[in-house]
């Protein structure tokens, strides 16, 4: 099946769009203060997801708390955990935590360390397959998940995807437990995520893997065992995996698979060319902008249009990149959607995923 994919799609990297855009938020990152307060707002943002992890983890294990206290202290460490996924790994595997690429990706080692997931597998699957083929069948491995799931129109159609707006809730539980076991592992056996190479680590690399992997065994599952009974331990870690797991699939879904955006294959790019910062754009739409606890909590990937566009600046910017994106996008003729509540673009994710389930082939896809 891989074989009849074609071979890798290229962009059109110009454009009036991107560079109104980029001219835009060069000029507002050119304030010092402004570069300075984003990265203040950043590193105290990571030091209290450090905090809460470390500090819920400490009270929760070696102190063994009271009963009581074990369910505030457990969501101090799921907390905990999601912000350090969302506001620290991210970034820094996305080089916008430091100037240096060793520092980037020791910050972002916390996947290893603290999530349990290559950060090196994930620098592959997110920053190249899912960030420069996003939603493009085969390529874009986010979206591409057939058999299990049909995400995308241009997929083949399948008698289960009918029951796919139902089925897929807990198989999003089960994406973080998946990478944490055997996911990392068959990719690189594999030697692919979607059609990106997946060489095997050296060097650094394979330490940060090996010895990463052992440090989250034995702070999430090895030490809790001397302080609680077997099956305690076990829920606590698969609990906390799934919910950590649930909030990144459906925030990664809701920016990029709704109604409202673009789905394409590699034929069609490959036959028309299209502007990469416009295919950003369209293939994505942010939600809830004016949620300041949801945009705090998710590392503002809420903002994913702006993310997708200026991957290595700091979160903590994107509310304000976000006008500059829109006022461009509009002058520009550039579909530019933004979902005003969690609930519509959750409404929008349902209904797709329920439609794309029933809908045979496109005809263009059909015929050609
Ligand atoms: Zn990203």
């Amino acid at each position: 099946m891989d074989a009849a994919l074609p071979a890798k799609p290229s962009f059109d990297s110009g454009g009036e769009f991107i560079r109104d855009t980029r001219r835009d938020v060069e000029r507002y990152l050119a304030s010092a203060r402004t570069r300075r307060l984003g990265k203040l707002r950043l590193y105290a943002k990571s030091i209290v997801a450090f905090a809460l992890l470390f500090g819920s983890w400490a009270a929760l294990v070696p102190a063994r708390p009271s009963v009581w206290l074990v369910p505030i202290l457990f969501a101090g460490l799921v907390v905990g955990t999601i912000l350090i996924a969302f506001c620290v790994m991210h970034d820094a595997n996305h080089g916008a935590y430091f100037r240096k690429r060793r520092l980037n990706h020791l910050l972002g080692w916390t996947a290893d360390s603290l999530l349990g997931l290559s950060s090196y597998a994930w620098r592959v699957k997110h920053n190249v397959a899912h960030h420069t083929y996003t939603n493009v069948d085969g390529f874009d491995a986010d979206i591409t998940q057939v058999p299990v799931a049909r995400l995308m129109p241009v997929q083949q159609p399948r008698p289960w995807y009918r029951f796919q707006h139902l089925y897929i809730w807990p198989l999003y539980a089960l994406m973080a437990l998946r990478w944490q076991t055997i996911g990392d592992v068959s990719a690189f056996f594999r030697g692919s995520i979607g059609r990106s190479a997946l060489r095997l680590p050296g060097g650094w690399d394979l330490s940060g893997l090996v010895v990463g992997k052992a440090i989250f065994v034995t702070w999430a599952i090895v030490v809790p065992m001397f302080f609680y009974p077997w099956w305690a331990v076990l829920a606590g870690y698969l609990v906390l995996s799934m919910v950590v797991s649930v909030v990144m699939a459906v925030t990664f879904q809701l920016a990029h698979c709704v109604e409202e955006a673009d789905f394409v294959t590699a034929e069609q790019l490959t036959g028309r060319k299209r502007v990469w910062a416009v295919h950003e754009v369209e293939t994505t739409v942010d939600f809830s902008p004016r949620n300041p606890v949801l945009t705090w909590m998710l590392g503002g990937l809420n903002y994913q249009i702006e993310h997708h566009l200026f991957p290595r600046v700091a979160h903590t910017h994107y509310a304000r990149i976000a006008e500059i994106v829109q006022r461009n996008a509009r002058r520009h003729g550039v579909r530019y959607v933004v979902h005003g509540s969690l609930r519509s673009a959750l409404r929008s994710h349902y209904r797709h995923l329920r439609a794309v389930g029933r809908m045979g082939l496109p005809v263009e896809i059909e015929a050609g």
